[in-house]
């Protein structure tokens, strides 16, 4: 993953009236609770584009990253020169915090037969070393950001792991990982587990 390549682009259109410009807070991290890239040639790129624009009819994809089985795939405009968001690097994956998150997503979670379906952590190798190098060329531009799971902020176990712990493993600063569980992981994951699933994201 080259970070280099980072699609840079000078916004295009004014931000709406309501939306403020805040410092980055949260890297937050997801999973697309579908089927694996690594089983399924057709979750690709245009899948996710047409999920969110087409079936959604949201006006883009709301993750800024997406995390494939051999390549991070990046949606959208970042500017990296400065600490803060701007109206075009918004994503939704998280209405409480998407005009402060920069949201990743690795593309799997889900298994099992049409009967049963389950969630699971099904992450390849290359999936847990390019979020997490990613994370950690993310906060050399927003310093003072702190890494995050989804299921801090919402009652679901996305991204189906534990962020904090693992945050911990991968060498994360302490000063960059929101440290609490409001909902408690590991309740909402038990909760999750075995359930049977008809959604995607
Ligand atoms: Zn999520």
């Amino acid at each position: 993953m080259k970070l280099a390549d980072v699609f840079i682009e000078v916004p295009q259109t004014p931000a709406p009236a309501w939306f403020k410009e805040k410092p980055v807070q949260f890297i937050m991290l997801h999973t697309t609770a579908s089927w694996h890239c690594k089983d399924y040639k057709h979750i690709n790129e245009k899948f996710f584009l047409d999920y969110f624009l087409k079936t959604l009819r949201w006006q883009k994809v709301g993750y800024k990253f997406m995390i494939f089985c051999d390549h991070i795939s990046q949606f959208g405009p970042l500017l990296l020169e400065q600490d803060r968001l701007i109206w075009q690097e918004v994503t939704y994956a998280e209405p409480k915090v998407n005009d402060r998150a920069v949201h990743i997503s690795w593309i799997g979670g889900l298994e099992g037969t049409p009967q049963k379906l389950i969630e699971t952590d099904n992450r390849t190798e290359y999936q847990k070393e390019a979020m997490w190098s990613l994370v950690k060329r993310l906060l050399e531009y927003y310093p003072n950001a702190k890494v995050c799971g989804h299921y801090q902020f919402s009652n679901k176990p996305c991204p189906l792991f534990n962020v904090v712990e693992e945050a911990r493993q991968y060498g994360i600063p302490e000063k960059n990982i929101l440290d609490k569980d409001p909902l408690n992981y590991h309740y909402i994951f038990a909760q999750m587990k075995n359930k049977r699933k008809d959604n995607l994201v």
